[in-house]
């Protein structure tokens, strides 16, 4: 069972709308790379254990803190042990020499094993003092069918993608009934995961600095033309509802800029090939509930009230 499921970090998605709207530094640019393919990983990973999940309290992406140090977890196998997984998407040749990880062309890499290790070791404590008694075991599993890793030992826990099927069925064997210490654990660590604020280490951007217009929901580039009910992408040829892509477009500028007052003529100015600011207006008016007028009024999102707050 799903106790916590996966979703695309905040970093991962403000860096895909930058990418769409600015030129990217080389070092950000990859860095984003290494964020989506990651994310990429996690899915794929994700896809496989939903055969075995049935059995275990699954926690992923967790974000915990011990003894201030933070430590991230990519999924948790909780039942009568803890299977601790650290998921990585690597493509192409890598090499080991003593504890140090290479890739091909000699390049050296954060060891994921120590730093798995790390994390494991950091949980194994917080388990402990909110006073639970379960084995961790760790693995390292790759997912990339594209990966070789030359010189590895034999003993250390890692799988590699050919070995997945393997790594399920000795999970399948392993489930036990889930009892009230697996809940109340998971709990525990729900109510810890804390959320990590990405603002900082963004690249700088400003409003008047970002390329407008709808950015496409699948390929994400703003690449789009607008007809009278649909937004369609150029690049890819994804038609999506008006109402919604404005509804994204939306939430995209709350994302990129968080605690800035959202005014139609923001939004309108961000959207681009939507003619009019009545036009706007009007798909608003369906998800938002309008108080005041004139320039007093502001809009709310009905379900949510905390959700958006919009001036005219
Ligand atoms: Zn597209």
């Amino acid at each position: 069972m799903i106790v916590k499921s996966r979703v695309e970090s905040l970093e991962l998605q403000i860096l895909r709308m930058l990418n769409a709207r600015m030129t990217l530094s080389s070092k950000e640019y990859s860095n984003y790379q290494y964020l989506e393919k990651g994310y990429e990983g996690e899915v794929i990973f994700d896809r496989w254990m939903e055969e075995v999940e049935k059995g275990y309290l699954v926690v992923n992406d967790l974000l915990l803190e011990y003894g201030n140090t933070k430590f991230q977890i990519d999924s948790l196998f909780i039942s009568k042990i803890i299977h601790l997984f650290e998921v990585k998407y690597f493509e192409g040749d890598y090499f080991i020499e003593g504890d140090r990880w290479y890739t091909n062309n000699g390049v050296e890499i954060k060891n994921p094993l120590q730093q798995m290790e790390r994390a494991e070791s950091l949980l194994r404590r917080m388990v402990r003092d909110l006073g639970f008694n379960i084995n961790i075991e760790s693995t390292l599993v790759f997912v990339n069918p594209n990966f070789y890793l030359y010189q590895a030992p034999r003993n250390l826990p890692i799988v590699f993608p050919n070995q997945i099927p393997r790594l399920l069925k000795n999970l399948q064997k392993q489930t036990a009934p889930i009892k009230n210490t697996h809940n109340n654990l998971a709990e525990r660590l729900l109510t810890l995961h804390s959320q990590d604020s990405p603002y900082k280490r963004l690249p700088e951007y400003s409003f008047e600095s970002l390329k407008k217009g709808m950015a496409c929901s699948h390929c994400h580039t703003v690449n789009t033309i607008v007809t009278r009910k649909t937004l369609i992408c150029i690049s890819c040829g994804k038609r999506e509802n008006i109402h919604e892509a404005v509804l994204r477009s939306v939430r995209e500028l709350q994302l990129l800029f968080p605690g800035e007052v959202l005014t139609l003529s923001k939004i309108h100015e961000w959207s681009k090939s939507i003619k009019t600011k009545k036009a706007i207006r009007n798909i608003l008016l369906d998800d938002f509930t309008l108080s005041g007028c004139g320039r007093g009024a502001h809009y709310t999102i009905k379900e949510n009230k905390e959700g958006y707050l919009i001036i005219e």
